[in-house]
């Protein structure tokens, strides 16, 4: 591991972390060390660590926010490949743009404000990258990326490549990119609305984000996706499993599809909930619940 990050070194600018706290980089504050912990400037130096990777057989992840993953508790032992430094933007006169796949959607969307550009407003309040965002078509309201999607320029270990929607092929809180592949940037296509509509979108948005899931404590949004005609939340209530409990995990009070770290949380106690609502709900309902957060790592 030392002899990598000693390589890893000499291409990067930035540091080269061996043992990383994850929890320190997911918003359930859940996950246990990284083998290496890299933060790429660009897409040069990250397919220069991905060849290295490659040639010593070291599997890799790419990390946005952090905030739909769930990072067991032994770690990753592979590579994490933070994408907090590929934060650009340019835009277009024709409503087009290329943002950095580590740039928070957040801060795309106060750029879309200013500069008249609708398309993701109702987003306001996701704490996503637009890499995050990308790969999981992430989505609210009306709006998802998919909408405003062309395509993504992506790395991965044969060098970069540029994926049109059509390839990616996003679907609900999924899409065809593997986990082998790191988005660089994404190339995105407005429409236009007044800047004083949309801010006016985003303020609503960030309220009613607030009073639906200010659950106060560290999580990672919806657990489940909505099954076809059902809302997760109300199938999981309906189980009278809201406020169970286990160990520092608990299923939200106010929210019944987030699972809250209540403090010391482990990623176990997370799995044994969704294990036990998983099984609730099927035997009650025959419906079977599919995760939407992505569990990486090892036990
Ligand atoms: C409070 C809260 C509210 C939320 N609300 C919503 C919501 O309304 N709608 C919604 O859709 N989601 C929601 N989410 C979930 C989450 O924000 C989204 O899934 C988001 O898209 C994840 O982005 P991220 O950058 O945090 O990705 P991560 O959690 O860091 O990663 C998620 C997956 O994407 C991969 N990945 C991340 N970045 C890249 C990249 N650059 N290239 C390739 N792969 C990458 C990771 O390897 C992982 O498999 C919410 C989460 C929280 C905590």
């Amino acid at each position: 591991m030392n002899a990598v990050a000693a390589e890893l070194r000499e291409i990067l600018k930035g540091p080269v972390l061996v043992g990383e706290p994850l929890r320190l980089h997911t918003t359930w504050r859940i996950g246990g060390p990284a083998g290496l912990f890299i933060t790429p400037r660009n897409e040069e130096e990250l397919f220069a660590a991905l060849r290295l990777l490659t040639q010593v057989g070291m599997s890799w992840i790419a990390l946005g926010t952090g905030s739909n993953l769930l990072i067991r508790d032994g770690g990753f032992s592979g590579a994490v490949i933070h994408t907090g430094a590929l934060r650009d933007m340019e835009f277009h006169e024709d409503g087009s743009a290329k943002v950095g796949g580590g740039l928070p959607v957040m801060r795309l969307i106060r750029q879309c404000v200013q500069r008249g550009l609708a398309g993701l407003e109702e987003l306001a309040g996701i704490p996503a990258t637009v890499g995050g965002a990308a790969v999981m078509n992430a989505g609210a309201g009306k709006q998802n990326l998919a909408g405003v999607l062309e395509g993504v320029f992506l790395v991965g270990p044969e060098g970069p490549e540029y994926w049109s929607c059509e390839r990616l092929d996003l679907r609900y809180r999924a899409s065809a990119v593997p986990s082998d592949r790191i988005v660089t940037a994404a190339a995105l296509r407005f429409g236009r609305a007044s800047s004083e509509l949309l801010a006016k979108t985003v303020k609503q948005r960030l309220l009613a984000r607030r009073q639906a899931q200010g659950v106060g404590k560290p999580n990672a949004g919806s657990v489940f996706k909505n099954p076809p005609g059902f809302q997760a939340w109300r199938l999981i209530d309906d189980c009278g499993l809201r406020g169970r409990t286990v160990g520092g995990a608990q299923i939200s009070e106010k929210h019944a599809n987030f699972i809250i770290n209540r403090g010391g949380a482990r990623a176990s106690d997370v799995l044994t909930l969704i294990d036990e609502i998983k099984k609730k709900v099927q035997k009650q309902t025959g419906i079977e619940l599919e995760p939407e957060i992505r569990v990486i790592g090892e036990a």
